[in-house]
């Protein structure tokens, strides 16, 4: 790896692979696309969509117990 502080051909100022003289944004974008390439190219030959990992949504957090009991008793107090 090197830095020449020169723009790659897509314009990143980034180190370069001594190996194939691809910027490290370039390598990171190719592997990125290959990946989705790779990603359609099973999709087609399974006939059916590839399942994506969804994020679960987060449990909606209950506040503690304590804590709602002594807000209630705020309200209380501050009602009455
Ligand atoms: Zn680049």
């Amino acid at each position: 790896m090197y830095f020449t502080g020169h723009p790659c051909k897509r314009g990143h100022v980034a180190c370069r692979y001594t190996a194939n003289y691809q910027c490290v944004t370039c390598a990171r974008l190719d592997r990125a696309k290959y990946r989705k390439k790779a990603t359609q190219k099973q999709q087609r030959l399974l006939g059916e969509p590839i399942p994506q990992t969804v994020p679960k949504p987060f449990p909606a957090q209950q506040p503690p117990l304590g804590l709602m009991e002594a807000f209630r008793r705020y309200l209380i107090r501050k009602l009455s």
